[in-house]
Protein backbone atom coordinates (compact mmCIF):
# COMPACT_ATOMS: atom_id res chain seq x y z
CA UNK A 1 0.00 0.00 0.00
CA UNK A 2 1.47 3.31 -1.30
CA UNK A 3 -0.25 6.74 -1.82
CA UNK A 4 0.59 8.51 -5.51
CA UNK A 5 -0.10 11.58 -7.00
CA UNK A 6 0.57 13.94 -9.90
CA UNK A 7 0.04 17.57 -11.42
CA UNK A 8 0.60 18.18 -14.71
CA UNK A 9 -0.50 21.70 -16.96
CA UNK A 10 -0.65 22.83 -20.54
CA UNK A 11 -0.37 25.95 -19.06
CA UNK A 12 2.79 26.63 -18.13
CA UNK A 13 2.39 26.22 -14.26
CA UNK A 14 4.84 27.90 -11.70
CA UNK A 15 6.53 25.70 -9.46
CA UNK A 16 4.82 26.68 -6.25
CA UNK A 17 1.92 25.55 -8.02
CA UNK A 18 2.99 22.37 -9.37
CA UNK A 19 4.62 21.20 -6.40
CA UNK A 20 1.88 22.70 -4.32
CA UNK A 21 -0.89 20.91 -5.92
CA UNK A 22 0.64 18.05 -6.22
CA UNK A 23 1.41 17.46 -2.69
CA UNK A 24 -1.25 18.52 -1.65
CA UNK A 25 -3.34 15.74 -2.93
CA UNK A 26 -0.38 13.36 -1.84
CA UNK A 27 -1.19 14.96 2.05
CA UNK A 28 -4.50 13.57 1.95
CA UNK A 29 -2.72 10.07 1.02
CA UNK A 30 -0.64 10.37 4.36
CA UNK A 31 -2.55 6.98 5.62
CA UNK A 32 -1.49 4.79 3.05
CA UNK A 33 2.20 5.26 3.68
CA UNK A 34 4.12 6.87 6.26
CA UNK A 35 7.96 5.37 5.44
CA UNK A 36 9.28 7.87 3.18
CA UNK A 37 8.25 10.35 0.42
CA UNK A 38 9.69 11.47 -3.05
CA UNK A 39 8.62 13.96 -6.01
CA UNK A 40 9.64 14.03 -9.64
CA UNK A 41 9.50 17.85 -11.06
CA UNK A 42 9.31 18.02 -14.69
CA UNK A 43 10.07 21.17 -16.21
CA UNK A 44 8.92 22.43 -19.47
CA UNK A 45 11.90 21.80 -21.46
CA UNK A 46 12.34 17.96 -20.39
CA UNK A 47 14.37 18.06 -17.49
CA UNK A 48 13.56 15.98 -14.78
CA UNK A 49 14.48 16.59 -11.15
CA UNK A 50 13.92 13.75 -8.28
CA UNK A 51 13.70 14.50 -4.65
CA UNK A 52 13.47 11.78 -1.30
CA UNK A 53 12.91 12.11 2.05
CA UNK A 54 12.44 9.70 4.85
CA UNK A 55 10.03 11.91 6.14
CA UNK A 56 6.04 12.46 6.35
CA UNK A 57 4.85 14.82 3.20
CA UNK A 58 4.76 17.98 4.64
CA UNK A 59 8.45 18.59 5.24
CA UNK A 60 9.12 17.28 1.73
CA UNK A 61 6.44 20.24 1.00
CA UNK A 62 8.83 22.76 3.25
CA UNK A 63 12.10 21.47 1.86
CA UNK A 64 11.02 21.19 -2.11
CA UNK A 65 9.57 24.65 -1.69
CA UNK A 66 12.94 26.46 -1.07
CA UNK A 67 15.40 24.37 -2.96
CA UNK A 68 17.10 26.25 -5.74
CA UNK A 69 18.65 23.11 -6.92
CA UNK A 70 15.29 21.75 -8.40
CA UNK A 71 13.47 24.98 -8.72
CA UNK A 72 12.28 25.30 -12.43
CA UNK A 73 10.55 28.36 -13.29
CA UNK A 74 8.13 26.49 -15.57
CA UNK A 75 6.71 23.64 -14.80
CA UNK A 76 5.06 20.75 -16.93
CA UNK A 77 4.44 18.22 -13.96
CA UNK A 78 5.07 16.58 -11.07
CA UNK A 79 4.52 13.32 -9.64
CA UNK A 80 4.80 12.18 -5.96
CA UNK A 81 4.35 9.30 -3.80
CA UNK A 82 4.37 7.93 -0.21
CA UNK A 83 5.53 4.69 0.59
CA UNK A 84 4.31 1.77 2.73
CA UNK A 85 6.64 -0.50 1.75
CA UNK A 86 6.03 -3.95 0.59
CA UNK A 87 9.11 -5.09 -1.40
CA UNK A 88 12.48 -4.27 -0.56
CA UNK A 89 14.19 -2.82 2.09
CA UNK A 90 12.53 0.12 4.35
CA UNK A 91 15.13 2.53 3.47
CA UNK A 92 14.09 6.02 1.73
CA UNK A 93 16.38 5.52 -0.56
CA UNK A 94 13.89 3.17 -2.20
CA UNK A 95 11.23 5.89 -2.16
CA UNK A 96 9.49 6.44 -5.45
CA UNK A 97 9.67 7.88 -7.98
CA UNK A 98 12.48 6.52 -9.65
CA UNK A 99 14.15 7.82 -12.52
CA UNK A 100 15.56 5.78 -15.59
CA UNK A 101 17.74 7.42 -18.51
CA UNK A 102 20.12 7.06 -20.72
CA UNK A 103 18.10 6.46 -23.96
CA UNK A 104 16.25 8.79 -26.30
CA UNK A 105 14.28 9.43 -22.76
CA UNK A 106 14.14 9.91 -19.14
CA UNK A 107 11.37 8.21 -17.52
CA UNK A 108 10.49 8.72 -14.00
CA UNK A 109 8.15 6.18 -12.50
CA UNK A 110 5.98 5.91 -9.09
CA UNK A 111 3.19 3.51 -8.17
CA UNK A 112 1.09 1.93 -5.61
CA UNK A 113 0.77 -1.66 -5.22
CA UNK A 114 2.80 -4.71 -5.65
CA UNK A 115 4.60 -7.22 -8.71
CA UNK A 116 5.05 -10.34 -7.21
CA UNK A 117 7.40 -12.10 -10.07
CA UNK A 118 9.54 -8.73 -10.42
CA UNK A 119 12.37 -10.44 -11.27
CA UNK A 120 10.68 -12.19 -14.50
CA UNK A 121 10.37 -7.89 -15.24
CA UNK A 122 14.46 -7.20 -14.50
CA UNK A 123 14.66 -9.95 -17.01
CA UNK A 124 12.47 -9.09 -19.49
CA UNK A 125 14.39 -5.11 -19.39
CA UNK A 126 18.06 -6.97 -19.37
CA UNK A 127 16.46 -8.94 -22.35
CA UNK A 128 15.30 -5.83 -24.34
CA UNK A 129 17.59 -3.34 -23.21
CA UNK A 130 20.34 -4.47 -21.58
CA UNK A 131 22.62 -1.12 -22.26
CA UNK A 132 19.53 0.68 -20.21
CA UNK A 133 19.81 -1.87 -17.19
CA UNK A 134 21.67 -2.23 -14.40
CA UNK A 135 22.98 -5.75 -13.10
CA UNK A 136 20.46 -5.94 -10.06
CA UNK A 137 17.77 -4.32 -8.54
CA UNK A 138 16.27 -4.15 -4.87
CA UNK A 139 12.76 -4.10 -5.64
CA UNK A 140 9.75 -4.53 -7.62
CA UNK A 141 9.67 -0.66 -8.53
CA UNK A 142 12.92 -0.80 -9.81
CA UNK A 143 12.27 -3.69 -12.05
CA UNK A 144 9.10 -2.12 -13.39
CA UNK A 145 10.69 1.49 -14.29
CA UNK A 146 13.40 -0.53 -15.88
CA UNK A 147 10.78 -2.57 -17.60
CA UNK A 148 9.01 0.33 -18.47
CA UNK A 149 11.51 1.84 -19.79
CA UNK A 150 13.13 -1.34 -22.30
CA UNK A 151 9.57 -1.61 -23.57
CA UNK A 152 9.70 1.45 -24.56
CA UNK A 153 12.69 1.23 -26.28
CA UNK A 154 11.16 -1.72 -28.23
CA UNK A 155 8.25 0.62 -29.27
CA UNK A 156 10.56 2.86 -30.50
CA UNK A 157 10.08 5.38 -27.37
CA UNK A 158 6.57 5.36 -27.17
CA UNK A 159 5.72 4.71 -23.41
CA UNK A 160 2.04 4.47 -24.02
CA UNK A 161 2.94 1.31 -25.94
CA UNK A 162 5.28 -0.04 -23.24
CA UNK A 163 2.19 0.48 -21.20
CA UNK A 164 0.11 -1.42 -23.08
CA UNK A 165 1.97 -4.14 -23.49
CA UNK A 166 3.33 -4.37 -19.41
CA UNK A 167 0.14 -6.33 -18.19
CA UNK A 168 0.93 -9.36 -20.27
CA UNK A 169 4.24 -9.38 -17.84
CA UNK A 170 2.83 -8.79 -14.61
CA UNK A 171 1.84 -11.13 -11.48
CA UNK A 172 0.53 -8.18 -9.15
CA UNK A 173 -0.85 -5.06 -8.81
CA UNK A 174 -0.27 -1.48 -9.89
CA UNK A 175 -1.84 1.51 -10.12
CA UNK A 176 0.90 4.25 -11.19
CA UNK A 177 1.79 7.57 -12.90
CA UNK A 178 5.10 8.13 -14.72
CA UNK A 179 6.61 11.43 -16.23
CA UNK A 180 8.84 11.64 -18.88
CA UNK A 181 10.99 14.36 -20.86
CA UNK A 182 8.73 14.57 -23.69
CA UNK A 183 7.68 16.02 -21.70
CA UNK A 184 4.69 14.04 -20.72
CA UNK A 185 2.29 12.77 -17.91
CA UNK A 186 1.20 8.92 -18.01
CA UNK A 187 -1.33 7.44 -15.74
CA UNK A 188 -2.12 3.46 -16.05
CA UNK A 189 -4.24 1.05 -13.85
CA UNK A 190 -3.10 -2.46 -14.40
CA UNK A 191 -6.10 -4.44 -16.01
CA UNK A 192 -7.31 -6.32 -12.71
CA UNK A 193 -7.80 -2.72 -11.26
CA UNK A 194 -6.63 -3.98 -7.92
CA UNK A 195 -5.44 -0.46 -6.51
CA UNK A 196 -7.11 2.41 -6.87
CA UNK A 197 -6.94 5.32 -8.92
CA UNK A 198 -8.74 8.43 -9.63
CA UNK A 199 -8.08 11.94 -11.73
CA UNK A 200 -9.40 14.94 -12.61
CA UNK A 201 -8.73 17.13 -15.88
CA UNK A 202 -10.15 20.41 -15.65
CA UNK A 203 -8.53 23.79 -18.05
CA UNK A 204 -5.57 21.83 -19.42
CA UNK A 205 -4.49 20.30 -16.12
CA UNK A 206 -4.70 16.90 -14.97
CA UNK A 207 -4.69 16.08 -11.27
CA UNK A 208 -4.11 12.34 -9.96
CA UNK A 209 -4.57 10.73 -6.93
CA UNK A 210 -4.76 7.10 -5.13
CA UNK A 211 -7.86 8.11 -3.74
CA UNK A 212 -11.06 10.23 -4.53
CA UNK A 213 -10.94 12.11 -1.44
CA UNK A 214 -7.84 13.38 -2.11
CA UNK A 215 -9.73 14.76 -5.04
CA UNK A 216 -12.95 15.49 -3.33
CA UNK A 217 -10.95 17.53 -0.68
CA UNK A 218 -9.26 20.33 -3.52
CA UNK A 219 -12.93 20.30 -4.99
CA UNK A 220 -12.31 18.96 -8.00
CA UNK A 221 -14.57 16.64 -10.20
CA UNK A 222 -13.22 13.18 -10.50
CA UNK A 223 -13.33 10.30 -12.02
CA UNK A 224 -11.73 6.54 -11.77
CA UNK A 225 -8.91 5.31 -13.65
CA UNK A 226 -10.64 2.22 -15.02
CA UNK A 227 -8.80 -1.03 -15.01
CA UNK A 228 -6.56 -1.32 -17.72
CA UNK A 229 -6.95 2.76 -18.75
CA UNK A 230 -4.16 4.18 -19.71
CA UNK A 231 -3.54 8.89 -19.74
CA UNK A 232 -1.41 9.95 -21.55
CA UNK A 233 -1.31 14.66 -21.07
CA UNK A 234 1.42 16.02 -23.41
CA UNK A 235 0.23 19.33 -22.46
CA UNK A 236 -2.29 19.91 -24.94
CA UNK A 237 -4.45 16.72 -25.24
CA UNK A 238 -5.47 13.69 -22.55
CA UNK A 239 -5.43 10.85 -24.45
CA UNK A 240 -7.04 7.44 -23.30
CA UNK A 241 -6.21 3.77 -24.52
CA UNK A 242 -6.46 0.53 -22.97
CA UNK A 243 -3.74 -1.79 -22.61
CA UNK A 244 -3.67 -5.04 -24.61
CA UNK A 245 -4.75 -7.48 -21.84
CA UNK A 246 -8.82 -7.11 -21.74
CA UNK A 247 -9.97 -5.70 -18.08
CA UNK A 248 -10.76 -8.25 -15.82
CA UNK A 249 -11.48 -6.06 -12.36
CA UNK A 250 -11.12 -7.53 -9.30
CA UNK A 251 -10.12 -4.97 -7.07
CA UNK A 252 -8.70 -5.38 -3.69
CA UNK A 253 -11.51 -6.34 -0.84
CA UNK A 254 -9.05 -4.53 2.06
CA UNK A 255 -9.45 -1.14 0.87
CA UNK A 256 -12.55 -1.50 1.75
CA UNK A 257 -12.18 -3.12 4.94
CA UNK A 258 -9.14 -1.16 6.04
CA UNK A 259 -6.62 0.88 3.62
CA UNK A 260 -8.87 3.29 1.58
CA UNK A 261 -10.33 6.85 3.79
CA UNK A 262 -13.69 6.40 4.42
CA UNK A 263 -14.91 9.78 2.28
CA UNK A 264 -13.53 7.56 -0.59
CA UNK A 265 -14.85 5.88 -3.80
CA UNK A 266 -13.40 2.89 -4.81
CA UNK A 267 -14.72 1.25 -8.01
CA UNK A 268 -18.11 3.68 -7.74
CA UNK A 269 -18.92 2.28 -4.09
CA UNK A 270 -18.55 4.18 -1.10
CA UNK A 271 -15.76 3.32 1.42
CA UNK A 272 -17.92 4.53 4.51
CA UNK A 273 -21.35 2.70 3.02
CA UNK A 274 -19.46 -0.81 2.80
CA UNK A 275 -17.64 -0.44 5.86
CA UNK A 276 -21.23 0.10 7.44
CA UNK A 277 -22.82 -2.43 5.59
CA UNK A 278 -19.43 -4.69 7.68
CA UNK A 279 -20.72 -4.11 10.34
CA UNK A 280 -24.49 -4.34 9.95
CA UNK A 281 -23.93 -7.81 8.68
CA UNK A 282 -21.47 -8.76 11.18
CA UNK A 283 -24.53 -8.02 13.82
CA UNK A 284 -26.71 -9.99 11.83
CA UNK A 285 -24.09 -13.53 11.59
CA UNK A 286 -22.78 -13.14 15.01
CA UNK A 287 -24.91 -11.37 17.53
CA UNK A 288 -23.70 -11.14 21.32
CA UNK A 289 -25.70 -10.28 24.60
CA UNK A 290 -23.94 -6.92 25.30
CA UNK A 291 -24.53 -3.49 27.06
CA UNK A 292 -22.01 -1.89 25.15
CA UNK A 293 -20.53 -1.77 21.31
CA UNK A 294 -16.96 -0.52 21.35
CA UNK A 295 -15.14 0.30 18.33
CA UNK A 296 -11.14 -0.12 18.16
CA UNK A 297 -10.22 3.63 17.03
CA UNK A 298 -10.26 4.52 13.95
CA UNK A 299 -10.08 0.92 11.90
CA UNK A 300 -13.38 -0.12 13.43
CA UNK A 301 -15.29 2.81 14.20
CA UNK A 302 -17.59 2.55 10.98
CA UNK A 303 -18.16 -1.15 11.66
CA UNK A 304 -19.05 -0.58 14.72
CA UNK A 305 -21.76 2.22 14.25
CA UNK A 306 -22.98 -0.63 11.79
CA UNK A 307 -23.15 -2.90 14.52
CA UNK A 308 -24.93 -0.80 16.86
CA UNK A 309 -27.37 0.15 14.66
CA UNK A 310 -28.28 -3.30 13.47
CA UNK A 311 -28.43 -4.72 16.71
CA UNK A 312 -29.88 -2.22 18.88
CA UNK A 313 -26.94 -2.04 21.34
CA UNK A 314 -25.21 1.28 22.41
CA UNK A 315 -22.06 2.60 20.82
CA UNK A 316 -19.72 4.01 22.87
CA UNK A 317 -16.20 5.78 22.59
CA UNK A 318 -14.73 2.70 24.94
CA UNK A 319 -11.34 3.11 23.56
CA UNK A 320 -8.51 6.14 23.15
CA UNK A 321 -5.94 5.88 20.62
CA UNK A 322 -2.89 7.96 20.81
CA UNK A 323 -2.08 8.79 17.32
CA UNK A 324 1.41 10.26 17.91
CA UNK A 325 2.58 6.82 18.57
CA UNK A 326 2.69 5.89 15.28
CA UNK A 327 2.11 3.15 13.20
CA UNK A 328 2.38 -0.18 15.45
CA UNK A 329 1.96 -2.41 12.38
CA UNK A 330 4.76 -1.87 10.43
CA UNK A 331 6.89 -0.91 13.05
CA UNK A 332 9.98 -3.60 13.98
CA UNK A 333 8.72 -6.96 15.43
CA UNK A 334 10.61 -6.14 18.76
CA UNK A 335 8.89 -2.91 19.28
CA UNK A 336 5.25 -4.00 18.14
CA UNK A 337 4.72 -5.25 21.91
CA UNK A 338 5.78 -2.25 23.67
CA UNK A 339 4.14 0.23 21.07
CA UNK A 340 0.54 -1.74 21.01
CA UNK A 341 0.70 -1.31 24.93
CA UNK A 342 1.16 2.49 24.87
CA UNK A 343 -0.80 3.13 21.84
CA UNK A 344 -4.28 3.01 23.84
CA UNK A 345 -6.14 3.99 26.45
CA UNK A 346 -9.21 2.68 28.28
CA UNK A 347 -12.46 5.18 29.07
CA UNK A 348 -13.24 3.05 32.34
CA UNK A 349 -16.97 4.83 33.00
CA UNK A 350 -17.70 3.03 29.89
CA UNK A 351 -16.36 -0.89 30.42
CA UNK A 352 -17.05 -1.31 34.05
CA UNK A 353 -19.23 -3.45 34.57
CA UNK A 354 -20.39 -3.98 30.92
CA UNK A 355 -20.55 -7.06 28.82
CA UNK A 356 -18.37 -5.28 26.20
CA UNK A 357 -18.54 -6.10 21.96
CA UNK A 358 -14.86 -5.10 20.57
CA UNK A 359 -15.14 -4.44 17.16
CA UNK A 360 -12.24 -3.66 14.56
CA UNK A 361 -11.67 -4.21 10.98
CA UNK A 362 -9.16 -7.28 11.19
CA UNK A 363 -6.60 -9.17 13.34
CA UNK A 364 -3.74 -9.86 11.32
CA UNK A 365 -0.93 -10.77 13.80
CA UNK A 366 -3.45 -10.36 16.65
CA UNK A 367 -0.88 -8.19 18.72
CA UNK A 368 -3.63 -5.30 18.67
CA UNK A 369 -6.28 -7.26 19.86
CA UNK A 370 -3.96 -9.04 23.06
CA UNK A 371 -3.33 -5.89 24.49
CA UNK A 372 -6.45 -4.10 24.07
CA UNK A 373 -8.25 -6.73 25.58
CA UNK A 374 -6.32 -7.06 28.53
CA UNK A 375 -6.56 -3.64 29.17
CA UNK A 376 -10.27 -3.91 29.12
CA UNK A 377 -10.68 -6.37 31.18
CA UNK A 378 -8.50 -5.05 33.73
CA UNK A 379 -10.84 -1.16 33.20
CA UNK A 380 -13.46 -3.64 34.52
CA UNK A 381 -15.29 -5.15 31.53
CA UNK A 382 -16.72 -8.36 32.50
CA UNK A 383 -17.45 -9.71 29.39
CA UNK A 384 -15.78 -9.12 25.67
CA UNK A 385 -17.40 -10.58 22.46
CA UNK A 386 -14.76 -9.68 19.83
CA UNK A 387 -16.42 -9.12 16.21
CA UNK A 388 -13.94 -8.57 13.30
CA UNK A 389 -15.53 -6.81 10.48
CA UNK A 390 -13.42 -8.74 7.60
CA UNK A 391 -12.57 -12.85 7.33
CA UNK A 392 -9.91 -14.53 9.38
CA UNK A 393 -6.59 -13.31 7.12
CA UNK A 394 -5.25 -16.47 6.41
CA UNK A 395 -2.79 -15.93 3.48
CA UNK A 396 -0.64 -13.72 2.55
CA UNK A 397 -0.87 -10.61 -0.04
CA UNK A 398 1.23 -10.86 -3.17
CA UNK A 399 -0.75 -7.25 -4.44
CA UNK A 400 0.50 -4.52 -2.11
CA UNK A 401 -0.39 -5.56 1.75
CA UNK A 402 2.83 -5.94 3.49
CA UNK A 403 2.32 -9.31 4.44
CA UNK A 404 4.02 -12.04 2.34
CA UNK A 405 4.19 -14.90 4.74
CA UNK A 406 1.94 -16.93 6.55
CA UNK A 407 4.19 -17.54 9.32
CA UNK A 408 3.46 -13.86 10.57
CA UNK A 409 -0.18 -14.45 10.58
CA UNK A 410 -2.19 -15.58 13.74
CA UNK A 411 -4.15 -18.23 11.91
CA UNK A 412 -1.52 -19.89 10.69
CA UNK A 413 -0.61 -21.48 13.95
CA UNK A 414 -3.76 -22.28 15.25
CA UNK A 415 -6.22 -24.59 14.18
CA UNK A 416 -9.74 -22.78 14.60
CA UNK A 417 -11.35 -19.70 15.43
CA UNK A 418 -12.02 -20.85 18.87
CA UNK A 419 -8.65 -21.39 19.57
CA UNK A 420 -7.68 -18.13 18.39
CA UNK A 421 -10.38 -16.31 20.39
CA UNK A 422 -8.88 -18.29 23.46
CA UNK A 423 -5.31 -17.10 22.74
CA UNK A 424 -6.25 -13.60 22.46
CA UNK A 425 -8.60 -13.51 25.67
CA UNK A 426 -11.84 -13.41 24.53
CA UNK A 427 -15.10 -14.22 25.64
CA UNK A 428 -16.27 -14.98 22.24
CA UNK A 429 -14.65 -14.48 19.01
CA UNK A 430 -16.41 -13.72 15.63
CA UNK A 431 -15.55 -12.91 11.79
CA UNK A 432 -17.60 -11.63 9.52
CA UNK A 433 -18.36 -14.44 6.67
CA UNK A 434 -16.60 -13.30 3.00
CA UNK A 435 -19.79 -13.86 1.26
CA UNK A 436 -21.16 -10.73 3.87
CA UNK A 437 -17.73 -9.66 3.12
CA UNK A 438 -18.75 -9.53 -0.25
CA UNK A 439 -22.50 -8.32 0.01
CA UNK A 440 -20.90 -5.45 1.58
CA UNK A 441 -19.32 -4.32 -1.41
CA UNK A 442 -21.62 -5.48 -3.51
CA UNK A 443 -19.09 -5.65 -6.66
CA UNK A 444 -19.25 -8.48 -9.05
CA UNK A 445 -16.15 -9.68 -8.62
CA UNK A 446 -13.04 -8.55 -5.84
CA UNK A 447 -9.63 -9.96 -4.59
CA UNK A 448 -10.19 -11.79 -1.34
CA UNK A 449 -6.85 -13.45 -1.89
CA UNK A 450 -5.83 -12.70 1.91
CA UNK A 451 -8.70 -14.25 2.81
CA UNK A 452 -9.19 -17.33 0.86
CA UNK A 453 -5.65 -17.66 -0.94
CA UNK A 454 -7.35 -17.66 -4.05
CA UNK A 455 -6.09 -15.00 -5.95
CA UNK A 456 -6.84 -13.21 -9.30
CA UNK A 457 -4.09 -14.97 -11.45
CA UNK A 458 -4.01 -18.63 -12.10
CA UNK A 459 -0.26 -19.07 -12.12
CA UNK A 460 0.01 -17.34 -8.75
CA UNK A 461 0.78 -19.90 -6.08
CA UNK A 462 1.32 -18.59 -2.88
CA UNK A 463 3.78 -21.44 -1.15
CA UNK A 464 6.24 -21.12 -4.53
CA UNK A 465 5.98 -17.39 -4.18
CA UNK A 466 6.56 -17.18 -0.64
CA UNK A 467 9.62 -19.68 -1.70
CA UNK A 468 10.49 -16.75 -4.48
CA UNK A 469 10.73 -14.25 -2.16
CA UNK A 470 12.22 -15.67 1.03
CA UNK A 471 14.93 -16.62 -1.14
P1 LIG B 1 -2.47 -6.99 14.22
O1 LIG B 1 -2.19 -6.21 15.45
O2 LIG B 1 -1.23 -7.50 13.55
O3 LIG B 1 -3.52 -8.05 14.40
O4 LIG B 1 -3.04 -5.96 13.16
C1 LIG B 1 -4.37 -5.62 13.12
C2 LIG B 1 -4.54 -4.13 13.25
O5 LIG B 1 -3.71 -3.44 12.32
C3 LIG B 1 -5.98 -3.75 12.94
O6 LIG B 1 -6.42 -2.87 13.94
C4 LIG B 1 -5.92 -3.07 11.58
O7 LIG B 1 -6.66 -1.89 11.61
C5 LIG B 1 -4.47 -2.78 11.33
N1 LIG B 1 -4.02 -3.33 10.03
C6 LIG B 1 -4.46 -4.42 9.39
N2 LIG B 1 -3.78 -4.63 8.25
C7 LIG B 1 -2.86 -3.68 8.18
C8 LIG B 1 -1.83 -3.36 7.25
N3 LIG B 1 -1.60 -4.09 6.17
N4 LIG B 1 -1.07 -2.29 7.51
C9 LIG B 1 -1.25 -1.55 8.61
N5 LIG B 1 -2.21 -1.79 9.53
C10 LIG B 1 -3.00 -2.84 9.33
Amino acid sequence: MCGISAYASGNRASYSRAIGRTLSLLIELQHRGQESVGIGVASVSGDIKVVKKGSLVLSLYEEVLGNSNIKEREVFGCIAHTRYSTSGRYGWELAHPELVSGGRLKLAIAFNGNIANYRDLFALARSLAPEYTPSYVENDTQALAYAVYALAKDEGWDVVEALKRLPEYVIGAYSLVALTSEPRLLVARDPRGIRPLAYSYVDKEVYVASETAALQVLDLDWREVRAGEILSFDGSALEVTDSVVAPDPSPCVFEYVYFSRPDSYFNGVSVYLSRLKMGWYLAREAPAEADVVVPVPDSGRIAAIGYSMASGIPLAEGIIVNKYVGRVFISAPDQRDVLSRIKYGVVRPVVEGKRVVVVDDSIVRGTTMRFLLDKLRRGGATKLYVRIASPPFTCPCYMGIDVASRRELLLWSKTSVEEVGRSLGTDSLAYISLRNLELSVGLPKVCHGCFSCSYPFSELRAFDLEKKISR
